[in-house]
């Protein structure tokens, strides 16, 4: 299996973020990048430069708005007298169907769901070859490859097409998805991260040609806390594309594997021609963030499951923070689709 990164991915540098009201230091850290190659290199995998793409796959999914102003939004922040180093909402709307703002500070406010995801000079160009390596490992599956894993670093599946949050800033499980659709009829998203896709589940909720199904720690005690709940269905034509597996916080490897066979029967129902896995290693057990209790050979046990599809599948890196296990927990995951190209 082809591993796709490229060394800019590591510039974007977050220094803090608010948690339960404190500054803290930002979990998203580069070093997340060495733990995962060396975790790709065990298993095996070789380690390719993703094209530059272009904006064409980027803004597939993402708003043009959006993408003007994660492009400039922190050289204009250096304008406002006093202003921090790195960009961060302090006002947001009640919601994002209003008026459009001129100001740095009112559009950051609108664009950005809270302060994790502080926007400085390197920003821009880590999320771009973030979603290329996304992009291209989509395209090394449509060439043929049964399986291609993206580390994909910044995170994307919080991001909306226009709405920035929880370390992420261009949604790359997204763009992978919208990639594939090139060649494929219909694909699915199957999100693992201990958090619930958010972003991925806003930007195809109202579409048929695309199934969502998250498993994740309930938003009801957990972050993203106002989306993740199992009535949430889709809309529109997406009614009944969108899936949503809230655990108990804590649960282990059995609770987590039942949850995740109800997603496969419910991906297989819907007979995609291609699958996007948004994997994020945090449901670890011993993740800083804590929410759930996977274990290392458990990480295993979830891809062979997923293999079991036997679709063409681009692998997404999500979450997953720095701790003994990371890499170990990646080599797991993509051991278990050992037995395929
Ligand atoms: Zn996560």
């Amino acid at each position: 299996m082809k591993t796709f990164y490229a060394d800019e991915q590591k510039h974007h540098n977050p220094k803090g973020f608010l948690s339960s009201g404190a500054p803290r230091a930002n979990p998203e850290r580069p070093e997340r990048i060495e733990r995962l190659l060396a975790g790709a290199g065990a298993a095996g995998s070789s380690i390719h430069r993703p094209a530059n793409h272009g904006l064409g796959p980027i803004a597939a999914v993402h708003t043009p708005e959006y993408l003007e102003f994660l492009q400039h939004i922190h050289r204009r922040w250096q304008q406002i007298p006093g202003a921090s180093e790195e960009v961060i909402p302090n006002i947001h709307p009640f919601n994002r169907s209003g008026s459009y703002p001129a100001s740095a500070v009112g559009q950051a406010g609108y664009h950005m769901a809270d302060t994790s995801c502080p926007i400085s000079a390197e920003t821009w160009e880590s999320a771009c070859w973030s979603a290329w390596s996304a992009v291209e490992a989509a395209e090394a599956v449509m060439s043929g490859e049964a399986t291609a894993y993206a580390l994909c670093r910044p995170p994307g599946h919080h991001a909306f097409a226009a709405v920035a949050g929880g370390f992420c800033f261009l949604n790359n499980s997204a763009i992978a998805a919208q990639a594939l659709r090139k060649n494929a009829a219909r694909v699915a998203i199957l999100d693992v991260d201990l958090h619930h896709g958010n972003g991925t589940q806003g930007i195809f909720y109202a579409r048929s040609d695309v199934l969502t199904v998250s498993i994740h720690a309930d938003p009801a005690g957990f972050y993203p806390f106002f989306w993740g709940y199992a009535d949430e269905r889709g809309e529109g034509a997406g009614l009944g594309y969108n899936h949503n597996l809230p655990l108990e916080c804590k649960s282990g490897d059995a609770v987590f594997l039942e949850a995740l066979a109800a997603a496969l029967g419910r991906i297989e129902a819907f007979a995609p021609d291609a699958l996007v896995v948004a994997l994020g290693l945090d449901a670890f057990a011993g993740d800083p963030f804590a929410g759930l209790a996977v274990s290392t050979p458990g990480f295993a046990r979830i891809a062979e499951a997923i293999a079991g599809l036997r679709l063409p599948t681009v692998i997404v890196q999500e979450g997953g923070y720095l701790c003994d296990a990371l890499g170990d927990n990646l080599t797991s995951f993509l051991g278990g689709f050992s037995g395929r190209a």
